[in-house]
């Protein structure tokens, strides 16, 4: 089992910046840009791939509320970049679907 998965069912305790029916959100633990937020649907998905197999609307249900979350973390004026890595070359560590957002002293790509 993933560390992810075991921070959605409790057996690790993680504090949640952002929570709903849909996701929770936690404070990267190596943070990348000032604020590095991590949200990790609870629904079950190794990778972007696995969306293939979900409905439009769970889709859907899962951005919004990472945009729900960026909102009530005060991030909507700041700003933000959202990273979702897929597979080994697109560098995922961990097995679990999660969505970066990232705000704050951001470098620019090239
Ligand atoms: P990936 O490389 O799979 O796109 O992103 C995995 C992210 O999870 C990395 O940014 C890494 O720092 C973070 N991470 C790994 N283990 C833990 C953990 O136990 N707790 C938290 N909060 N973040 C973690």
């Amino acid at each position: 089992m993933t560390i992810f998965e075991r921070i959605l069912s409790g057996e690790i305790p993680a504090t949640k910046v952002y929570e709903d029916e849909n996701v929770i959100a936690i404070n990267d633990i190596n943070p990348q840009a000032a604020m590095h937020i991590l949200v990790i649907p609870k629904q079950k998905a190794k990778w972007l791939p696995d969306l293939a197999t979900w409905s439009d609307e769970d889709i859907g249900r899962c951005f919004k509320s990472a945009a729900l979350a960026a909102k009530q973390l005060g991030l909507e004026a700041l700003g933000y970049r959202v990273i979702i890595n897929s597979g080994e070359g697109g560098g995922q560590t961990v097995d679990y679907l999660h969505m970066h957002i990232l705000a704050g002293n951001l470098k620019e790509f090239g």
